[in-house]
């Protein structure tokens, strides 16, 4: 029989990957210790009962902290569609779609840069780590337009706030050099914090949500991991 000789970085690693601290999941209610994810792996990011990672817990808290913004009737458009949410969101409001480029992946298929649904269409669009993939100019200019007056688009992309600009370089073409410069094989930019100003440059008024304790260490979230609130004003 093999020995496996674990080196005490591996010994941690994984005596922490199924759960460190308890946890609370705010999409479904359980208490308890969450599992690790991601390369490299963010101990207690996903919860074991709903699958639910750290944003979809942050989501769902501004959700409950705003319970005015899912109605029954409130047309929702989720695009590049977690299951998990969708769950969430269907509970409160029975008109919910989801959108997504590839085709048999949600209710709708839609290019987000180009969106085929007529203009103020929807209440609430939610769209999570999608501007990183597109021409995010393009699909906020249509996410504008496809809202109702008074209608708000919940946006998450990853970004560093200590960047003023937003990292685009097009010499970067290859799967490998776009993992190596913007953190995974299919992004085309890494955001600074101009993401807040490529968001209203598209006409939109915006609020963010930001993960601060306790509800960081509660319900296992990523520190300053923030949600753009995007109004368009009626
Ligand atoms: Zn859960």
């Amino acid at each position: 029989m093999r020995t496996v000789l674990l080196t005490p970085y591996e010994q941690t690693l994984l005596s922490r990957i199924e759960g460190f601290y308890p946890r609370e999941c705010c999409l479904c209610g359980f208490k308890g210790f969450f599992r690790g994810f991601g390369h490299p792996p963010r101990y207690d990011a996903c919860c074991p009962q709903c699958e639910s990672l750290e944003r979809h817990r942050l989501l769902a808290l501004w959700l409950n902290n705003n319970p005015d913004i899912l109605k029954n009737g409130t047309t929702v458009l989720h695009f590049a569609p977690e299951e998990v949410v969708g769950r969430f969101v269907r509970r409160r409001t029975h008109d919910y779609k989801s959108a997504d480029l590839e085709p048999g992946r949600a209710d709708l298929m839609l290019n987000i840069e180009q969106i085929a649904l007529p203009d103020a269409s929807c209440d609430v669009i939610i769209c999570f780590d999608v501007l990183e993939h597109v021409d995010d100019r393009k699909a906020l200019k249509e996410l504008m337009r496809v809202l109702r007056p008074n209608g708000i688009a919940l946006l998450r992309t990853p970004f560093v706030e200590s960047w003023s600009q937003t990292y685009e370089n097009p010499q970067i073409q290859t799967p490998a050099d776009r993992y190596l410069h913007f953190g995974q094989e299919d992004h085309v930019r890494y955001f600074g914090a101009d993401v807040r100003d490529r968001i209203r440059f598209a006409g939109f008024q915006l609020e963010e949500f930001v993960a601060i304790e306790p509800d960081v260490s509660r319900y296992g979230l990523v520190r300053g991991e923030t949600i753009f609130i995007a109004r368009k004003l009626g």
